[in-house]
Order: C-alpha cells, then sequence, then structure tokens
C-alpha cells in the first residue's frame, strides 16, 4: 500500500482520524501544529504524542519531505537550491537578499508545459504540478536559510521559479492559504506575488476568489504577433484576452498590476513596441519591471541596448506607468530569471 502524505489532510481530517481511532479529537490538533508550524519531517519528532498513537498514524500515513540536494552561492548573496521531491524529481528555489527585504522565488512545478522561447524551463517541459506540502516546504527551506545566514526572517515571496502557477492553481492557493495561516508561517499576503505568463480564464478566476496576493505578468510584448513569436501559447491565449482577463481583475480588486518585460534587439526595441506596451497597460494603475535578459544560449536574443531601456523609461514615465529596470541577482550560478533548469543535476 501507498501511504498518504498526512499533510494533506484538514485539521478536521486529522481530529475526525483520531476520533475513529478511539483516541482524543485534540490530538488532531496537536499533529496539526507539529506539521505546519513546527514544520517536523518525521512522524516520531512529535515528542508529546504518545509512540501508540504514532504508531497508529504511521501505519497510514507517511511525510513525503523535500530534501535539499545542492546549496550554490552567487558572489552577490543569492542562494539557489536544489531540492530533491520524494519521488527524486528536482526542482529549483532561490534565496534573494537585499538590504531591505529576504525574498524566495519559489517553483509551482517541476518543469513547465509553456514553451516560452527565452527560458530555460521550458527546455524541460513539465513533469508534474507540486503538491501544497512542497511548495510550503521550498518556503520553510528558505526561511530557514535567511535565519542561519543572515540572521532575519523571510519577508516576501515571488513565485517565479520554474513552472507556471496558474496551471497549477489550486495547489499554489493551499500552499498560500499555509503560508498566510498563523497556523502556518502567518506571512502578510501583500508580500506575495504570483507571477504568470497570462492565462486569461484564471486571471479571472483568481479576481472571482478576492485572493489577496499581488498579481505580476510576464508580458514582453504588447504586439500579437511579436509575442506569439516568443510565447507560443499567446496564440491561444491571445492579448485581447489577456487584456479582458486583466481589467476584470483590476474592476474586482483594485490592485496594481506588475508586468515583467525584456527588451530584446531586433525584436521588441522599436518606439511601437513602447507605445503598444503603454496602450495596453494604460486601463489601470501598473508597473513596468524591465528584467535584464539572463542568456541562455540561443543567438536569436540577445539583450537590448541601454538607448532601448531608456526609450522604455522615458515613454512609459511619460504615460505615468512605474517603470524599473531590475538588475540581475544570482547570474554567476544559473539562478537569475529564466535560468532554473536544474542543471547541477
Ligand atoms: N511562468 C510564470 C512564472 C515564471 S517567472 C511566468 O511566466 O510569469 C520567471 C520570470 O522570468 C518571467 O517573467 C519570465 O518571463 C522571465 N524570464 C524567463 N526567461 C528569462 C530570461 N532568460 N531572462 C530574463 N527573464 C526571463
Amino acid at each position: 500500500m501507498i501511504k498518504k502524505d498526512v499533510r494533506s489532510l484538514s485539521l478536521e481530517d486529522l481530529r475526525a482520524f483520531f476520533t475513529d481511532k478511539g483516541f482524543q479529537a485534540f490530538r488532531g490538533n496537536q499533529v496539526y501544529e507539529w506539521l505546519w508550524k513546527k514544520s517536523i519531517t518525521d512522524i516520531d519528532q512529535m515528542t508529546n504524542i504518545s509512540k501508540e498513537i504514532r504508531d497508529s498514524l504511521k501505519s497510514e500515513f507517511v511525510i513525503n519531505n523535500i530534501e535539499i540536494d545542492s546549496v550554490q552561492k552567487s558572489t552577490d548573496g543569492t542562494i539557489k537550491n536544489a531540492i530533491r521531491l520524494h519521488d527524486g524529481l528536482t526542482v529549483e528555489s532561490v534565496l534573494i537578499p537585499t538590504k531591505t527585504r529576504m525574498t524566495a522565488c519559489i517553483s509551482s512545478q517541476v518543469g513547465c508545459s509553456l514553451n516560452c522561447k527565452f527560458c530555460a524551463t521550458s527546455r524541460l517541459k513539465r513533469m508534474r504540478n507540486l503538491n501544497p506540502d512542497e511548495i510550503y516546504d521550498q518556503v520553510v527551506t528558505i526561511n530557514n536559510q535567511c535565519l542561519e545566514f543572515h540572521n532575519k526572517p523571510l519577508t516576501n515571496i515571488v513565485f517565479m521559479g520554474m513552472g507556471e502557477p496558474l496551471m497549477n492553481y489550486n495547489n499554489v492557493l493551499k500552499a498560500i492559504s499555509k503560508i498566510t495561516s498563523p497556523s502556518g508561517l502567518g506571512m502578510s499576503p501583500k508580500r506575495i506575488v504570483v507571477s504568470t505568463s497570462g492565462i486569461p480564464k484564471m486571471i479571472k478566476k483568481m479576481a472571482d476568489d478576492k485572493v489577496k496576493f499581488k498579481l505580476a505578468v510576464s508580458l514582453h510584448s504588447a504586439i500579437e504577433k511579436t509575442r506569439t513569436s516568443i510565447m507560443p501559447f499567446n496564440e491561444k491565449f491571445n492579448l485581447i484576452e489577456l487584456r479582458d482577463s486583466l481589467k476584470y481583475w483590476y474592476k474586482n480588486t483594485k490592485n496594481r498590476i506588475t508586468y515583467e518585460y525584456v527588451v530584446w534587439e531586433g525584436i521588441n526595441d522599436k518606439m511601437e513596441d513602447v507605445n503598444a506596451l503603454v496602450e495596453f497597460c494604460k486601463f489601470s494603475p501598473s508597473k513596468v519591471n524591465l528584467i535584464q535578459y539572463n542568456s541562455i544560449d540561443d543567438p536569436s536574443f540577445k539583450q537590448a541596448n541601454n538607448s532601448a531601456i531608456a526609450l522604455y523609461m522615458n515613454v512609459l514615465e511619460k504615460n505615468n506607468i512605474t517603470v524599473t529596470f531590475r538588475r540581475s541577482r544570482g547570474k554567476d550560478i544559473d539562478a537569475a530569471c529564466g535560468q532554473l533548469a536544474n542543471k547541477s543535476q
């Protein structure tokens, strides 16, 4: 019999499990606290639970915890973890320290089913979705590293690691609810960003679900033909639908939208590209993060020069759109945006 992960049980399930076995229901609360608040990795670590009760748990359940397979440290302080899952697959999670923030960059899938031409993760293909506890455990792991190496706790989480979070929506939502719950890590949802390549149906669903975290969209081009050439799924989920869904998001949440955008030479570095971007995002308060391109050894992509970046910055600012140019972190260890590809394997 393949035993189920005990962490797939809700608090109510755990309480019912114990009453069914003739134990007191509050044992469920104790176990729940060990599993989530204390993040133990072995049922025998529950020291206030008797051996008899632990054994009855162990006869039906396991804890499929994650393990750090390897840790790489960048000269800029960024730490990349290769994380081994219980079935032997690997994902990567990154800690990005700055003076004011400790940010965890978390994966939501093993590999990715989208086929963005400029992203190293797309070369892995999608192997499977991560479970809520596998997402949660990455956060706990990075939080521990913040405490160990920097003496301060994690402050921010971005779902910008491997995978498309909105293609694993239910599990990402469950993980975030544990991360933000007082019975879990108690972090504020305002400090969590979910980044999507833009799945319109799911963006509307997020608005309907009244989620409290922030939304970022990897846009990279607001011209249909250009976007389809670099992000082929745009053919199916086109810009018109994407913008519709973002309007719906803004109308229902009143939350500012962040766009991630890389400027490449000869692809999207012209005035018409900038104008299309302004036109696309001016319907709501928005922020454009211009991300530096991190090379993944494909000669068709080259970071645009400084004058193209300056053009974007000027035009966006003139149109009252907040814009930042983000320097890459962790490039020397392939931990930067779009470089997560399990290379160490
Ligand atoms: N699938 C989600 C989550 C991944 S986030 C999404 O697309 O948003 C990773 C971010 O890095 C995305 O904005 C992605 O477009 C960007 N990215 C991918 N490859 C990159 C590269 N080689 N250089 C810079 N940014 C890249």
